[in-house]
């Protein structure tokens, strides 16, 4: 490897000389960077043993195992495009995403292998099925990397060699779904390198910026809580650590309590992933019983958080605050913000990574727009993919000279801060008027006890559309809505003021990257305003 173009054999590689430091942390079990090493040369020979070549599609549906990492990084090892399959995912979608990416070879735990089984019959494409802490034999994952028991005891090998180049592809992510049918984007070697490369340099930049002296790397422990079958926690969590020699604490299912205890017991120095994780920490009844104080830093992304989660991360939990934007599209973080820049604004979700270019374009692509001007985020770098798999047309409307356009609305200030102000579908236009959803969440998030909003569109004769409001409040809280509809109308023109609330006393629906699924709240709304 070592005379290579940068591909995922040197990540791999780089990873082994982190030897006896921690990898992975889960449940009781603790596991080597050595042992994910050699967990992954084993598990890469059989790939090659069984006649896996260069762009041949390895899919993977498992909780957040050791082994994720050990399958998804064989895979693309050995050239192979690993396909990560969404774990929440019911046997019907598991179906899809293995018919759509054409996978031959699927490893699966024995959860996700009893949602799918019914279904293998109507994939030919999929030769083997390989089960990962189900029953055991020759056929499991343990005994094909032949680990028996302690993950110490593994044999000692070597990657098989491979040809790969930095452009050749490795990886389908699915999109989340949360404004359509998940689409899959096809990354290569060097969108999966760029993360872990550009997130040290641009937060060096960024402490560089606020005149402060760059402390010399220390490892972190990184609580895991966002799903590896979303590219921000491969990328930002699983890409970083092995480049820098990290541990993930990875947890069976999240569960705050059990995150505080974890927080305490394995010293973490960071976690985060998405802003409700955050909430959770923070507002937890019990969290004052534990010891916090390893914490350095909570970053999150991937869904708009409120402004005043910032404040209590730094006020309360004495923890750096960071925030970063970003999509499948672009295999992850793109724009990065922490500590004083972000407290200074806490709307924003940073400038793009130090690699990163971005611009704000009309809606119609026509035009870039000045300073300021709230338009279409388009994003281009070595992150951003190629395209989605198996969806020329998608590919063709969203992919130009290198730009994907993202979909989201957003302004950029005069010192290059970026600010999301809605998707653009989720805009509301109310005769007219454009009304940014996120602006107005914001301010409902600003009214005591609101700890979950949604603004929707609702249909309206006249007008087209009006906006409504989900709200959930805290335990305990209590609003009425008559002073709350006058509290927006102290800070929001009239025609952004929502027609209707609903109190939901349950969470908002989220998916499994966070993202209140505002498609199912319509729902609740069962007439037309007018
Ligand atoms: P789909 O494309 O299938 O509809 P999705 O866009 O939710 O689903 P992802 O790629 O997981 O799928 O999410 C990317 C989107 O998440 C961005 O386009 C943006 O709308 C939102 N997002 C990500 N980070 C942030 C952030 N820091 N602040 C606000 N929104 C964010
Ligand atoms: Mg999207």
């Amino acid at each position: 490897w070592k005379n290579a173009p940068p591909a995922m054999p040197d990540l791999v590689a780089i990873a082994r000389t982190h030897g006896q430091r921690l990898f992975a942390v889960y449940e009781d079990e603790r596991v080597t960077y050595d042992a994910f090493y050699r967990a992954t040369a084993a598990f890469a020979a059989y790939l090659v043993d069984r006649g896996v070549k260069k762009g041949d599609r390895v899919a993977l549906a498992l909780r957040n195992l050791p082994e994720w990492a050990v399958i998804y990084c064989a895979a693309a090892c050995v050239g192979a495009i690993a396909v990560p399959l969404n774990a929440w995912w019911t046997g019907v979608e598991l179906d899809y995403g293995l018919a759509d990416s054409g996978a031959r070879l699927l490893v699966c735990d024995g959860e996700r292998h009893e949602r799918i089984a019914p279904h293998l019959p109507a994939l030919p494409a999929l030769e083997q099925v390989i089960v990962c802490r189900g029953a055991k034999g020759p056929q499991s994952l343990e005994g094909i990397i032949g680990r028996s028991g302690e993950w110490a005891l593994l044999p000692d090998l070597d990657l098989p060699p491979a040809d790969l180049s930095p452009d050749d592809d490795m990886s389908i992510f699915y999109t989340s779904g949360t404004t359509g049918n998940p689409k899959g984007a096809l990354g290569t070697h060097r969108n999966a390198l760029t993360n872990p490369l550009s997130s040290a340099y641009s937060a060096a930049r960024s402490i560089l910026r606020r005149g402060e002296a760059i402390p010399a790397p220390v490892p972190k422990v990184n609580l895991l809580v966002i799903p590896l079958f979303h590219v921000t926690a491969c990328n930002a969590g699983l890409m970083a650590a092995l480049a820098s020699g990290s541990t993930l604490v990875m947890m069976r299912k999240w569960d705050a309590l059990k995150a505080l205890e974890l927080i305490e017991r394995e010293k973490v120095t960071t976690t985060g992933g998405v802003p409700t994780i955050a909430w959770q920490i923070l507002e937890h009844p019990e969290r004052h019983r534990f010891d916090l104080s390893s914490l350095e830093s909570i970053a999150y992304g991937g869904a708009p958080s409120a402004p005043e989660l910032v404040r209590q991360i730094a006020g309360e939990l004495k923890a750096v605050p960071g925030n970063g934007w970003g999509m499948t599209e672009t295999s992850a973080t793109f724009t990065h913000h922490a500590a004083e820049d972000y407290l200074n604004r806490p709307d924003s979700c940073g400038p793009p990574v130090a690699v990163a270019d971005l611009k704000i374009m009309s809606l119609d692509g026509s035009h870039e727009l000045p300073t300021g001007e709230v338009g279409e985020l388009w994003a281009k770098g070595p992150q951003v993919v190629k395209g989605y798999w198996n969806n020329p047309q998608a590919t063709a409307a969203s992919f130009i000279d290198g730009w994907v356009k993202t979909g989201d609305l957003a302004r950029v200030d005069a010192e290059g801060f970026c600010y999301i102000v809605d998707r653009a579908k989720d805009i509301i236009i109310r005769g007219g008027e454009n009304i940014y959803s996120i602006e107005v969440e914001n301010v409902l998030y600003d009214y005591p006890g609101v700890t979950d909003a949604a603004l929707i569109g609702l249909p309206h004769r006249t007008l087209g559309e009006v906006p409504a409001a989900v709200i959930h409040l805290a335990p305990g809280a209590r609003a009425a809505p008559e002073e709350l509809l006058a509290f927006l109308r102290t800070r929001l023109a009239p025609f952004k003021v929502p027609v209707r609330i609903v109190f939901q006393t349950r969470t908002l629906p989220r998916n499994a990257n966070g993202k209140i699924m505002k498609k199912d709240l319509q729902a609740l709304f069962t007439e037309t305003a007018a």
